[in-house]
């Protein structure tokens, strides 16, 4: 078993340490806030008092953390001076992929491994132990990280190189704020044309406009399986945790001189949906604005 840092112990990063601590891992574990690192040390891990003292002398270190300026900052400031050599980063945020490409090769040139692993899945998945990582790195850094990674998640994909983890999470999650919006004005339109709801999805389930947002996430309460449409659209992944994802996969491409109309009109979406209060809600909730 490993000795194993872990920063960022929110909403994602509490379960995730606390999975790795119950798989026998030595888990020293820091965040900015103290109630999270009490979380944390009562789920079995080690709290530590500083991000420097959770790194000193592990063999690998994981971030957790919202977004890539935090990242970086994590790493450049504390972790790239305090690391032991040879020892592998991890950073499971969801951030942008030029900072994960940059800090992939920072780390290289300081003879440390690192791995790019975001994660599909949402805070129960955390919980749980169920996440999917999908990551970019060498051969070699995927097969260190892969049973770290394997002790928080039902499956961990190699993407490609460094950065690769991240674009794939960014292109899934652009094709699902297409594919959910698109399911919600069909029901809207269904609904408008007289159609009952579930008729409509008894038939589109097994028609060819079936997608995972209709018949494993149905935005229309009472129909298809359980999901946050049944709970007031609560819980669930947030309206503005898509929009950060949106925004990432359009910077991306804008970078990349990619064609991605569909996933513009769906950041336009989405950015009204968030000004107009919504933030909080499940992404499945654009629904109500479309009807
Ligand atoms: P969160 O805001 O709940 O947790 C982030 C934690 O990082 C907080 O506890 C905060 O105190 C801590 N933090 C911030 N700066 C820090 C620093 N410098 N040092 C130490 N700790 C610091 O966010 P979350 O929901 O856990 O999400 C984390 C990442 O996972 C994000 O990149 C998010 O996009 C991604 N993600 C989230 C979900 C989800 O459903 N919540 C799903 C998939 C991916």
């Amino acid at each position: 078993m490993s000795t194993i840092a872990f920063i960022g112990l929110g909403n994602m990063g509490s379960g995730m340490a606390a999975n790795l601590a119950a798989r026998g891992h030595l888990v020293r574990a820091f965040d900015l806030s103290a109630e999270a690192r009490a979380r944390a040390e009562a789920a079995g891990c080690q709290p530590a008092a500083t991000a420097q003292e959770a790194v000193a002398g592990a063999e690998a270190a994981i971030t957790m953390l919202p977004a890539g300026a935090h990242v970086a900052e994590v790493w450049r400031e504390t972790v790239f001076g305090h690391a032991a050599p040879g020892s592998l980063l991890i950073d499971c945020s969801t951030i942008d992929v030029a900072t994960a490409r940059a800090l992939g090769a920072e780390a290289a040139a300081r003879g440390l491994e690192a791995v790019d692993a975001p994660v599909s899945g949402g805070v129960a998945a955390a919980a749980a132990g169920t996440l999917t990582f999908m990551v970019g790195g060498s051969d070699r850094a995927f097969a260190r990280a892969q049973p770290i990674l394997a002790a928080m998640g039902k499956a961990v994909i190699r993407a490609g190189e460094s950065g690769a983890g991240q674009a794939a999470k960014i292109c899934n999650n652009m094709l699902l704020a297409a594919s959910m919006i698109a399911t919600a004005e069909a029901f809207a339109l269904a609904e408008k044309l007289g159609l009952a709801p579930q008729a409509f999805y008894d038939i589109a389930s097994k028609s060819s406009g079936q997608c995972w947002s209709m018949t494993s996430y149905c935005p229309v309460p009472g129909v298809g399986p359980e999901s946050p449409a049944d709970h007031g659209y609560q819980g669930g992944f947030a309206t503005a945790l898509m929009l950060k994802d949106l925004r990432l996969a359009l910077a991306a491409a804008a970078e990349a001189g990619a064609q991605v109309p569909m996933g513009a009109r769906a950041g336009e979406l989405y950015e009204a949906f968030a000004k107009a209060g919504n933030d909080a809600l499940d992404f499945s909730a654009i629904i109500t604005a479309l009807r």
